[in-house]
């Protein structure tokens, strides 16, 4: 069995612990180097070759910086490590012309670190970090005989073209200046504005500037201009964060129109409709987040879907989590029953250009009320008002309470 050891640096504090894990470890007492300090970050290097896996470090750190691994058998070899005691991901998928192609998975799993793989962002070192060789001919080299063979040779001589539209669309206005339809012209490689502009209700923000948009509108920004980019291979990194149900359904037809036209489409989605309206094939990774992550075999979406719904991979004898999830069905909870905690009158909020009314309400004792709705709607002020970030124009809040709020941005 392969074991791989993971330190999260941003965790491990050796001056506040000592080097509990050195101290303790019984390779070192032997006077093995099994973990020695790292001259430049003075944090510990645990060696995976002299490492027993007895545990007592993660047992020791005060901090749970350590995590000591045993990779399951189906993980095969590695494609990429970020260092030592760092993520290592097992595996790649292979992208089919024509269809779009869904990554299903935890956060920190390695779903964004196969993008930058297959974009060309990043050239695998298949494990061997210390000797990253960095160049293609050792990746085209490995993947002989199969499909990713051709896809980085021509990725590495230039003769495909990838688009990837990234998953931080929030960052966007750092880099990308001024109004949005000036954007959208630049990148418009396909002559498909007006299509893109319709579906994706792109109508009135063209005259506004990048920096004066919300998140849901710099999502589907993003999703234009990556669309109206010529390419062969798309990469889409979470396209439905910040957009509302038909957003998300709008952004579902204008991607799938690329795989409609011929190109290869991969997705990064972690909302199971979106992702089962918008892909042919799926394929779910597993591991440890943070640790290390295993890209399954392809699978039908509706197959692959209720896999990761039930936690078995039957393809690869692989339990991924420990319980299915479960859709629990509840009946309403009666309105009239329960002590109310809050209370608030009917509110009206008045920006001058928006106006939001809402009908006084109560708030129970262990109650969960969800604001459902199109993006723009109001949602926020709602929020906003009954947290007492926002005074109401009319009406009144109940102020006794305490309130944590989580804000959007
Ligand atoms: S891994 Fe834990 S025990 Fe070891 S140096 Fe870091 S904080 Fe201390
Ligand atoms: S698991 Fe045991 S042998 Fe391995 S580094 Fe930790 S303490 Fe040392």
């Amino acid at each position: 069995m392969t074991r791989i050891s993971i330190l999260d640096k941003d965790r491990c504090q050796p001056k506040k612990c000592d080097y509990l894990c050195i101290n303790y470890c019984p390779g070192v007492r032997m006077d093995e180097d099994t973990i020695i300090i790292d001259e430049d970050t003075k944090k510990p290097l645990i060696s995976e070759e002299l490492c027993e896996g007895c545990g007592i470090c993660t047992n020791r750190c005060p901090f749970d910086a350590i995590t000591i691994i045993n990779l399951p058998e189906a993980a095969g070899e590695p494609i990429h490590r970020f260092g030592q005691n760092q993520f290592e991901l097992f595996g790649l998928p292979t992208l089919e012309e024509g269809t779009v192609l869904g990554l299903l998975g935890q956060n920190g799993i390695g779903k964004s670190t196969i993008m930058n793989i297959l974009s060309g962002n990043l050239i695998p070192n298949f494990g061997d970090f210390e000797n990253n060789p960095e160049n293609w001919d050792a990746v085209i080299d490995f993947y002989k005989g199969s499909s990713l063979q051709k896809y980085f040779k021509d990725l590495s001589e230039g003769k495909i073209k990838t688009v990837l539209k990234p998953q931080m669309v929030d960052q966007l206005p750092k880099v990308v200046k001024g109004k949005v339809k000036d954007l959208l012209n630049n990148v418009n490689e396909r002559d498909k504005l007006e299509f893109v502009t319709k579906e994706l209700q792109l109508e009135n923000v063209l005259d506004r500037k990048m920096e004066n948009l919300s998140g849901g509108e710099l999502q589907r920004v993003a999703i234009a201009a990556t669309v109206l980019r010529e390419g062969d291979f798309y990469y889409f990194d979470e396209p439905t964060s910040w957009l509302d149900v038909s957003q998300r359904l709008n952004a579902v037809k204008v991607i799938r129109s690329l795989a409609e036209e011929g190109k290869s489409v991969l997705v990064i989605e972690h909302d199971l409709a979106t992702l089962d309206a918008l892909s042919d094939n799926i394929h779910i990774l597993y591991g440890q987040p943070g640790g290390y992550g295993v890209v399954s075999g392809r699978k039908g979406v509706r197959l692959g879907i209720n896999a990761y719904i039930n936690g078995f991979l039957s393809e690869e004898n692989v339990r991924i989590r420990r319980n299915p999830i479960e859709f629990t069905i509840r009946p309403p909870t009666p309105e009239d029953e329960g002590d109310a905690l809050s209370s608030y009158s009917d509110l009206n909020k008045d920006y001058g250009g928006f106006k939001l009314t809402a009908d006084a309400g109560e708030i129970f004792y262990d109650e969960i009320v969800t604001a459902f709705g199109s993006n723009g709607i109001g949602k926020t002020t709602f929020a906003k008002l009954l947290a007492g970030v926002e005074e109401p124009t009319d009406g009144e809040v109940d102020s006794e309470v305490t309130i944590a709020y989580k804000p959007q941005y």
